[in-house]
């Protein structure tokens, strides 16, 4: 498994996040609020959210918002900054992290990614929406990956649902199972994603097999915790009958009991993150799903349970049809 940067498990204390989202309908049922964690051990190829991937602080420069006043060159003290035919390069094999480009910048074009916060502080932060959660909605931990964090995450879902409120987890199933133990107590549903059955296709597009993924469901599921399968649709990776029959296969011989099987069609969301990043994204110029590829798929799901198999659907923005 991919070694990750930083004590990620030594705190109980502290936890590494990216933001924190309100009002989503997308992570789970009803309104929630989404923390994203920092860090995860994929590397999906198609991933939408470059900026959680590596566990460590990092920054980006945002080109719409600096004046190129370069205040931010003046104080970096390694010189890992530089201004190259009008646009800031960070030169991150000399950048320390010290974060003086961020601070000084006057625009907040130099922007941090990353911060840890104290448990207690995302608590109190994260009980303020308890009201428009009404009885279905709740916290969602996602990122990046929150059960790399899972002692952290476990004493946070502890106190949230000591104060009534309901704890998704959103995951990539890559972790040591008792990383899903610490957090059984405290958390409500799993949102578990399969990407890809075979396996040397994972490893080739995530850069890791899915053995673990797959072991940790058929454990899971003997929890019995509300679960939602996710596949996310990516054109020419994971966009296949031959894919979404294997899975589907696969959640039927184990008895995985799910509550709904969602088949997210690829967005490309990612592509200004990915030039602020300065990462250059196979899917930069990849078009958006075709609506009846969607609803094929999600038959050829259907069909592996019975034609009526009404909690599998598909989800996501579609490509305009084409005449
Ligand atoms: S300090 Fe901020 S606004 Fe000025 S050049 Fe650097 S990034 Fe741009
Ligand atoms: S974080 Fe510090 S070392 Fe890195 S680019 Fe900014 S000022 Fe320079």
């Amino acid at each position: 498994m991919r070694s990750l940067p930083g004590n990620h498990m030594a705190s109980s204390e502290t936890i590494r996040i990216l933001n924190i989202q309100r009002m989503s309908t997308e992570d789970g049922p009803g309104l929630r609020t989404t923390v994203f964690f920092k860090g995860c051990p994929l590397r999906c190829e198609w991933c939408h959210n470059p900026e959680s991937l590596s566990y460590s602080l990092e920054k980006e420069w945002i080109e719409t918002s600096c004046i190129r006043c370069l205040i931010c060159l003046k104080h970096c003290p390694e010189g890992a900054l530089s201004l190259v035919d009008g646009q800031i390069i960070i030169n991150r094999n000399l950048c320390s992290q010290c974060r003086k480009c961020v601070v000084n910048c006057p625009t907040e074009a130099m922007k941090a990614l990353g911060v840890d916060k104290d448990v207690d502080w995302l608590f109190q932060d994260l009980i303020k929406d308890k009201a428009y959660f009404g009885t279905s909605g709740g916290v969602t931990f996602s990122g990046g990956e929150a059960l790399i964090q899972a002692k952290a995450a476990a004493v946070l879902a502890e106190k949230l649902k000591s104060a009534g409120i309901k704890v998704a987890i959103d995951t990539c199933g890559h972790v040591p199972y008792h990383h899903f133990e610490m957090l059984l107590p405290h958390v409500e549903m799993f949102l578990y994603d399969l990407k890809l059955i075979d396996s040397k296709q994972h490893e080739a597009l995530t850069k890791e097999p899915n053995q673990l993924i797959l072991d940790n469901l058929i454990r899971l599921n003997q929890a019995k915790k509300t679960i939602w399968i996710r596949t996310p649709i990516i054109p020419g990776a994971t966009d296949n009958e031959t894919n979404i029959t294997g899975i589907a296969s696969f959640i039927k011989e184990n008895q995985i009991c799910f509550e709904r099987w969602e088949l997210c069609a690829f967005n490309n969301l990612g592509k200004d993150k990915y030039r602020r990043l300065g990462i250059p994204w196979r899917y930069d110029e990849a078009k958006l799903m075709e609506k009846k590829t969607m609803e094929q798929l999600t038959m050829a799901a259907r069909k592996v349970f019975g034609d009526e198999e009404r909690r599998i659907i598909w989800t996501g923005a579609t490509r305009l049809e084409e005449n």
